[in-house]
C-alpha cells in the first residue's frame, strides 16, 4: 500500500492546500494530512480546530485521513509506515527552505522520500498568513479558503459577515 504524508500547519487550510491534497491523494493509496502541533508558533486555530476544518473540507476524498502530530515528522511518518512526504512548492522563495528540510529528513530517515508538487498557478500567491491578514481587516477571503470555513475565520477576528455567499455551512 502506497502511503504519503502531507504535513503542515494549515492555520487555516487554504484552497492551495486543498489543491495539493486532492492531487497527491490521486497519486497514492492513502494520504495522511499531518497537522503540526507546534508549540513555538501561536496559531490562530487550535490543533483540534485545524484537524476538524480539514476533515470537513476533505470529507469527499475517500483515501484521506487527517491526523495531528507533534515532534519530528520522520518519526510520525515511520509510526504510520509512510514512505513519502509531500510538500507544495509555490515559488523559488519556498525552495531553499524546503530543500534543506527534505535533505535533513533524508539524513534522519533515508527510507523516506520527499516529493514536491508545484502549486496550481491560480493559488501560487496564496498562504495562510495572507488569508489571516485579509480576514483581520474584513477583506473578502472567499477566493482563498474553502466555503465551509470562511465564517470560522471571520468569527475568530470577531468580524460579522452575514452575506449568504460568504457564509459557510459548518
Ligand atoms: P508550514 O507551516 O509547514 O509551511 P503550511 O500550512 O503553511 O505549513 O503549508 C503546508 C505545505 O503546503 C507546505 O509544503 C507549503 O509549501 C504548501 N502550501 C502552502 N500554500 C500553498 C499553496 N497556495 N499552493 C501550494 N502549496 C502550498
Amino acid at each position: 500500500m502506497k502511503k504519503a504524508i502531507y504535513p503542515g500547519s494549515f492555520d487555516p487550510v487554504t484552497l492551495g492546500h486543498l489543491d495539493i491534497i486532492r492531487r497527491s491523494a490521486n497519486l497514492v493509496d492513502k494520504l495522511i494530512v499531518g497537522v503540526l502541533n507546534n508549540n513555538s508558533k501561536s496559531p490562530l486555530f487550535s490543533v483540534d480546530e485545524r484537524v476538524n476544518m480539514l476533515k470537513e473540507v476533505t470529507k469527499d476524498i475517500p483515501n484521506v485521513e487527517i491526523l495531528s502530530f507533534s515532534g519530528l515528522l520522520v518519526d510520525f511518518a515511520r509510526q504510520h509506515e509512510v514512505q513519502t512526504i509531500v510538500r507544495g512548492l509555490r515559488a523559488v522563495t519556498d525552495f531553499e527552505y524546503e530543500l534543506a528540510m527534505s535533505q535533513t529528513n533524508r539524513v534522519a530517515a533515508p527510507e523516506i522520500d520527499t516529493i514536491f508538487l508545484n502549486t496550481s498557478l491560480k493559488y501560487a500567491y496564496l498562504s495562510s498568513s495572507i488569508v489571516k491578514e485579509m480576514a483581520m481587516y474584513g477583506g473578502d477571503i472567499s477566493k482563498f479558503v474553502p466555503a465551509e470555513i470562511i465564517h470560522l475565520v471571520y468569527d475568530r477576528y470577531g468580524i460579522n459577515k452575514n452575506s449568504s455567499k460568504e457564509k459557510g455551512e459548518m
